[in-house]
């Protein structure tokens, strides 16, 4: 089944939250063909948790802590996650790596901890522009998934790969679909059936063109999510009979 998973980033109070839902809920009542999934920032967990509550759309976390609990100032951890009615985990965002500073190694300790919690982690992979530019993406891919599941054995089918070029997120400039398809190609012949989304500057009209790619399983979305409109139509864009 086709994920469409919306990544609010630093966006949207628990009232904002709220009257998202409200509006996004009516809008993609009944739609089951696919997986719809909303990661808003941790304080608004609570407040979606109760809204999508019996609905068809799924909560996600952005971040986590793999440790279980301890002296780890300003960290979340996966059961507190759990409580909250989370069930997925975006891992290893570029905003996460690039700004933040985290790691492979750290990327691949979060991967195992929410594999151990049940909780399906959404592990993103891209390049830079300057790795693209030199030719380098694949090997790229190629070297973050391995660190990433290191130690892992098959994982195909307790996670997601989200393949987000670094230089279309947020640029309003996406891979083109051929491009998407030749990389998610590339991710299942080294990781098997996976399912692999595209993220980066993805919004209603184009929803459809990277869907339509055959290794295209879903999408990440960030700023097109943040309007409930606009990812319901990007939600719609991926079943069959509408959109
Ligand atoms: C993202 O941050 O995961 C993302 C895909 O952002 P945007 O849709 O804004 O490019």
């Amino acid at each position: 089944m086709e994920l469409l998973a919306a990544n609010w980033k630093m966006n949207k109070t628990p009232k904002e939250t709220k009257e998202y839902l409200e509006k996004f809920l009516g809008l993609v009542e009944g739609i089951k063909d696919v997986e719809i999934l909303v990661c808003p920032p941790f304080t608004s967990l609570c407040v979606a948790k109760e809204m999508l509550e019996g609905s068809n759309v799924k909560l996600g976390a952005q971040n986590c802590y793999h440790e279980q609990k301890g002296a780890f100032t300003g960290e979340v951890s996966l059961d507190m996650l759990k409580e909250l009615g989370v069930s997925y985990v975006i891992v290893g965002h570029s905003e996460r790596r690039w700004i933040f500073g985290e790691t492979d190694e750290l990327i691949n300790k979060k991967v195992i901890a929410c594999l151990e919690k049940d909780i399906r982690p959404i592990l993103c992979v891209g390049e830079k522009i300057e790795e693209r530019e030199a030719g380098m993406t694949l090997k790229v891919i190629e070297s973050q998934l391995k660190l990433a599941l290191s130690g892992l054995d098959d994982v195909s089918n307790r996670i997601d790969i989200a393949y987000e070029p670094v230089w279309a997120i947020g640029s309003g400039n996406p891979a083109t679909p051929e491009d998407a398809q030749l990389v998610h190609r590339f991710i299942k012949d080294l990781l098997g059936d996976v399912r692999v989304l595209y993220g980066g500057s993805v919004n209603p009209q184009n929803a459809k063109d990277f869907l339509s790619m055959p290794d295209v399983d879903g999408l990440l979305v960030g700023t097109a999510s943040l309007d409930p409109s606009s990812f319901a139509q990007i939600v719609k864009a991926s079943c069959r009979d509408q959109g």
